[in-house]
């Protein structure tokens, strides 16, 4: 039995309840009207969905301004207070409840303790040095008590944690079903994580909880369709389609970087040979240095600093990753048509070893219109990424039905 511990629930739970939330959210503070507008719904609707919400001080509504009102720059001054007071604002109280973010990497742990707008209050780093899922989940715990300690200051409930692994991750079932960077299989980690924070625990691959940030906050707020992408240790991919962010029927969408570019090349950790990441992973990238140079290349800052330095072979490493990665991009696009890429990762640092083949690459592969999608490069630090996880910990708080986790 899963044990999903409810110190603080949300009082709505219909589907038209969690769309005017998170509407407002990333969008508010907004009248009631644009909130139906922007959600697609009728007045009644929202009228329905806010009236728990601000009952429970999730959301409150206060006078707004004239323009807020409807009334235009042409609207005549005079004719102001005939037309009544002016239409009320409604926004999120960001005061009323508390989120804490993890991300972790092969090595790290960053974590971020944010509010129910997913404004990060307090962020915290902590090394990992066993990966196992014991010290790691221990690990977790510790930084968890640490946000919990600073949150005890204010009023609010923490109301749920979120944790983003990379790789194969069941966010339906809590489960990491294969993380290569952390070397785990099937770990029931919303469960286990659960029990030793106390605390609703949402798991989801760390690509797909940095997207839901990024369409709520960031370069995708506002479009339907559109894709991250990240470089780095792996290459990872979170699509959003019909502004729906794309989990697939078994966790797995978007797995760009074992999408394969060349039959003939490396073998990949998954088995198959030439896929996105084996040429253009950073563990790829640096072994492939090694290789060429002969030079001792032990981490990719040591192998960006080689190519920066224009070491021959070095750069035709990096050259032949942005290929990889531009081909991987255009088959996105190919399949979905985003309107907007956004790349990011830590593997930025050397975007500009890459950034030409990236685009060459792109435009070859990309299929007549396909080719029009905007591909931006984006800096996000892990804190992102951490916050990212909060904000998968809010889209459970608020979509989740009352009945699950009681069993
Ligand atoms: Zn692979």
């Amino acid at each position: 039995m899963r044990s999903t511990p409810h110190a603080e629930t949300f009082p709505a739970h219909s589907p038209a309840a969690a769309q005017v939330f998170t509407t407002v959210l990333s969008h508010g503070p907004l009248t009631r009207l644009d909130a139906g507008r922007r959600a697609g719904l009728s007045p009644a609707a929202v009228t329905k969905a806010v009236r728990p919400l601000l009952a429970a001080g999730y959301l409150v509504e206060g006078a707004g301004s004239g323009e807020a009102a409807g009334l235009g720059e042409g609207a005549d001054e005079a004719a102001r207070p005939a037309l009544g007071r002016p239409a009320a604002l409604v926004r999120v109280n960001g005061e009323r409840a508390l989120f804490i973010g993890v991300k972790a990497t092969g090595d790290e742990l960053i974590a971020v303790l944010t509010d129910l707008c997913c404004r990060v209050r307090l962020a915290r780093r902590a090394p990992l040095p066993d990966r196992t899922p014991g010290p790691a989940l221990a690990a977790i715990a510790g930084l968890v008590h640490e946000l919990r300690a600073h949150a005890a200051e204010s009023d609010a409930p923490v109301a749920g944690l979120g944790i983003a692994v990379s790789g194969d991750v069941d966010r339906a079932e809590g489960v990491v079903r294969y993380s290569p960077f952390l070397d785990w299989r099937d770990v029931p980690l919303a469960e286990l994580a659960s029990a030793a924070c106390g605390l609703p625990v949402t798991v989801d691959n760390d690509v797909r909880a940095l997207t839901v940030a990024e369409q709520w906050f960031g370069a995708g707020a506002g479009l339907s369709d559109f894709a991250v992408v990240t470089v780095g240790a792996g290459i990872g991919c979170g699509l959003v389609v019909h502004g729906r962010v794309v989990a697939g029927a078994h966790g797995v969408a978007g797995e760009i970087g074992h999408l394969v570019v060349d039959p003939a090349g490396p073998v990949c950790h998954c088995g198959n040979r030439g896929c996105v990441e084996a040429i253009a992973g950073d563990a790829a990238i640096v072994a492939r240095i090694r290789e060429v140079t002969g030079r001792h290349v032990t981490d990719s800052a040591a192998a960006v600093a080689l190519a920066h330095q224009g070491l021959t072979g070095a750069r035709e490493v990096y050259a032949r990753a942005g290929e990889a990665i531009g081909r991987g991009i255009a088959t996105v696009a190919n399949l979905l048509g985003p309107e907007r890429v956004i790349i990011s990762g830590e593997g930025l640092a050397a975007y500009d070893l890459f950034a030409e083949q990236i685009r060459e690459a792109f435009a070859t592969a990309a299929f007549g219109s396909a080719a029009r999608c905007d591909v931006q490069t984006r800096p996000l630090p892990f804190e992102e990424w951490a916050r990212g996880a909060a904000a998968a910990a809010i889209q459970t708080f608020i979509t989740q039905h009352p009945s699950s986790g009681k069993g």
